[in-house]
């Protein structure tokens, strides 16, 4: 078994056998002509069903959650939501439940409460740090997921997958890990105990905010079958082009990740000694009310933060609209920082429920660039 940057480099792109390119090809095609009726050169018949370059991805996905695991297969797909909306049709049918985070991400509580709702699959939000909590939401007989975020977006709490694990299992629902935050460098999920592990690609593992993508990857034979049916058969795959971006994101996910991770970590000590910050959520602080859980699970404990300033939401706005290296807008994972307002922008879609996030929280995606840029960016911005 190799190393974790040697698979991110190597798994599912060995040179192209025809010309020697050490990078997959972008096969921008739709068909792929046939000797004979039936007589498929490669495998591939038409590109809702396969495609070269999402192949490599695929492969390359699978390798980094799950390597070794025989049967290990990863789905790439158009956006992280078109991936869970496939885990959803997948696994629940009208009638079943799902419990998902008190703190999901907003548009998998969208995905839940505006479409599975109504297609007749209901869900309990749950506090997912807690487990007692968890299995109190299980509906025996109906809970067919068991779905959680971890760290969680954007309060970065974290859940214990193993636990959670043996809390779906007894209930004979699957546990679905939506590890986007964590990326598979920090955390492997599948060798916890889960059955499905989502990314958005769209985040770290595309890293450039170039490009939208989801990924799914699962290990169980039989539901590996079920995903790539309703893969093919939903049709929201990833384009050959987007494929290629993501890949080509995923070649340097270890060192972006260990920058992402050490920046935060000295933007987590500006914040902690600021005057005007009331708090700091970071898993990787002692303080943290799942630290100790992120220290089993995870390699190190990302490049998200949030936080919140005295002086209310006018005041998390106003810091909002005064940075200068860290980019106000949506989204995360990418090398440059961006900062946010959950609660006007990417949550402002669970206002009134009960994933209604703090008016005065302020979400960072700590990027790569020099350190003393960031800090001294945010510095001016409190102050
Ligand atoms: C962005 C995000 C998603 C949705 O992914 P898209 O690529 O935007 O569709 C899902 N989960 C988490 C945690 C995210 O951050």
């Amino acid at each position: 078994m190799t190393g974790f940057d040697t698979r991110a480099i190597h798994a599912g792109q060995e040179p192209d056998p025809l010309t020697g390119a050490v990078v997959p090809p972008i096969y921008q095609v739709s068909t792929y002509a046939q000797d004979g009726v039936g007589g498929l050169r490669g495998g591939y018949e038409y590109s809702r069903s396969g495609n070269p370059t999402r192949t490599a991805l695929e492969e390359c996905l699978a390798a980094l959650e799950a390597p070794g695991v025989l049967g290990a297969a990863g789905l790439a797909f158009a956006s992280g939501l078109a991936a869970e909306d496939t885990v959803i049709r997948t696994v629940c049918r009208p009638g079943d439940h799902a419990v998902i985070p008190n703190d999901a991400y907003g548009g998998t509580y969208r995905l839940f409460s505006k479409v599975a709702g109504p297609w007749g699959v209901d869900h309990t939000p749950a506090d997912v740090t807690d487990p007692t909590a968890v299995a109190a939401a299980i509906v025996p007989g109906r809970t067919k997921l068991v779905w959680i975020e971890t760290p969680t977006n954007p309060l970065l709490n974290i859940a214990d997958i193993a636990a959670l694990a043996g809390v779906a299992h007894a209930a004979g629902a699957l546990l679905v890990v939506d590890s986007t935050f964590a990326s598979p460098y920090l955390q492997q999920p599948i060798a916890l105990g889960a059955d499905i592990v989502v990314h958005s690609t769209t985040k770290y593992l595309g890293g450039h905010s170039d490009v939208i993508g989801g990924a799914l990857v699962a290990t169980d034979a039989a539901l590996v079958e079920r995903l790539r049916f309703h893969q093919n058969a939903m049709g929201a795959i990833a384009g050959p082009f987007d494929s290629w971006l993501v890949l080509r994101g995923i070649k340097t996910l270890g060192v972006r990740m260990d920058r992402h991770c050490a920046n935060a970590r000295a933007i987590v000590d500006v914040l902690i000694n600021h005057p005007s910050v009331v708090q700091v959520m970071w898993p990787g602080l002692a303080m943290h009310p799942g630290h100790e859980v992120a220290k089993r699970q995870m390699r190190d404990f990302g490049g998200m933060i949030s936080f919140r300033v005295n002086g209310g939401e006018q005041h998390a706005v106003d810091v909002c609209g005064r940075t200068k290296v860290f980019t106000l807008g949506e989204s995360l994972g990418g090398v440059e920082s961006l900062i946010e307002h959950p609660g006007r922008m990417t949550h402002a879609s669970a206002a009134g429920s009960p994933l209604e996030v703090p008016s005065d929280l302020i979400r960072l995606s700590v990027g790569i660039e020099t350190l003393e840029d960031l800090a001294a960016d945010l510095q001016q911005a409190l102050a």
